[in-house]
């Protein structure tokens, strides 16, 4: 790019004055690209009728608003007879300001300055950066519409409004990206949605919390793909029915949250003070420390991740070993939790094969609900979808449009 252009970062633009005022002011001719075509028979054969002068808002040098005022030839093409403006490389027709403008009020935008603080910096209304923003988003998106399944993905229910209910969030786990949100969490709410996803095949690992929706769902749409169980909601899901029962043995200490506390951690974080104020209160409260032991054991087979295939195996037996005592267990929740992991087994022994779970799904479901609250809520599902795959979907950075 020679100096000249160098300046205004927009190509075929010959500087030739720069005059100082309350804004920068860039004058320059369009020099005519040599691609240049009529845009409606194509042809290259053309004359200058005329030129017009416009005014484009460029940026900000230091506090001062840049503006371009261009000479723009009109042409006549030879060939068909008609009369057109010619466009410049980086400005969108029809626009009063030029790409780069309007990505850098995106950018800021994007980064948190607010539409009030845009509007006094940029002149421009705050509605208006709301609509590029709009815009630069539903772009990207629409771009984004094409691609492939995610190999690694993370599939979840969040909340999204009391009128709509809830949503369907895929994760792209290995790259820690939204892939997308989607209305609804049944099958029948889903289904047009997953028959034109595309690359469903290829999909290989799916990451859910023991949902049996869910789990028909893979299964139907993602056929190649293997299921493996959440270790965050296992673990959760053992420290849920544990805790009940602890309160049908002791229901004045299950209020207590202290006990709540030392009960629910996992052994190896307990403090070394902590340990004989647990023993204490196994002694005065009969059968809960064999209980507790147990959870604790069951625990750490739950834990276990990046096993090898050999080890996994070696797990098989002892979570069997322990899924009959939950069976046999005269408790009902114990019983329930047998059951649901039994019918989980072979999702929670590949989990742990795997790293991967779904704490980056849960994480982006915080990240999510930021957003929502930002906005102050969003009544339109297609908005928040919009704004969840701008803010968690991708990086936020794009090549200028011409
Ligand atoms: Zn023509």
């Amino acid at each position: 790019m020679p100096e000249r252009q160098f300046i205004t970062g927009v190509p075929g633009v010959l500087v030739q004055d720069i005059v100082r005022g309350n804004s920068l002011e860039i004058r320059g001719i369009a020099e005519i690209q040599s691609d240049t075509a009529c845009p409606d028979c194509g042809s290259q054969r053309f004359r200058v009728k005329s030129t017009q002068e416009r005014t484009f808002k460029h940026g900000l040098w230091g506090q001062r608003l840049v503006l371009l005022k261009i000479k723009i030839p009109k042409l006549f093409c030879k060939q068909c007879g008609r009369y057109f403006v010619y466009r410049v490389p980086g400005i969108l027709p029809k626009k009063r300001s030029t790409e780069q403008f309007r990505q850098e009020v995106f950018h800021l935008h994007q980064g948190g300055l607010t539409q009030n603080r845009l509007s006094q910096s940029h002149a421009i209304s705050g509605s208006t950066v709301e609509r590029w923003y709009h815009d630069f988003v539903a772009y990207r998106v629409k771009e984004l519409e094409g691609r492939q399944c995610p190999l690694v993905m993370g599939i979840d229910e969040h909340f999204f409004s009391r009128k709509d209910g809830y949503a369907t969030t895929l994760v792209d786990l290995k790259n820690h990206k939204v892939f997308d949100v989607v209305l609804g969490r049944s099958e029948e709410s889903l289904k047009a949605y997953l028959k034109r996803l595309k690359g469903r095949d290829r999909v290989q690992v799916v990451v859910m919390d023991m949902s049996e929706t869910y789990r028909n769902i893979i299964r139907k749409y993602f056929p190649n793909a293997m299921i493996v169980a959440d270790r965050f909601h296992g673990v959760r899901l053992l420290n849920h029915h544990f805790l009940k029962v602890w309160g049908t043995l002791d229901p004045d200490g299950r209020k207590n949250r202290g006990l709540l506390s030392l009960l629910r951690r996992h052994e190896c974080n307990l403090k070394p003070e902590q340990v004989p104020k647990l023993q204490n209160y196994f002694d005065h409260v009969a059968g809960l420390e064999p209980l507790y032991r147990f959870k604790q054991d069951l625990m750490q087979l739950l834990l276990k991740k990046k096993q090898k295939r050999v080890e996994a195996k070696n797990l098989i037996p002892q979570l069997l070993w322990h899924l009959n005592e939950l069976l046999e267990s005269p408790w009902e929740p114990l019983k329930t939790l047998g059951q649901t992991l039994k019918s989980w087994l072979e999702p929670i022994v590949r989990m742990g094969r795997f790293s991967k779970n779904n704490g980056i799904t849960e994480g982006f479901h915080t990240k999510m609900e930021m957003i929502s609250r930002r906005a102050y809520g969003f009544k339109n599902f297609k908005n928040y979808r919009l704004r969840v795959i701008a803010l968690c979907g991708w990086d936020g950075v794009f090549a200028i449009r011409n």
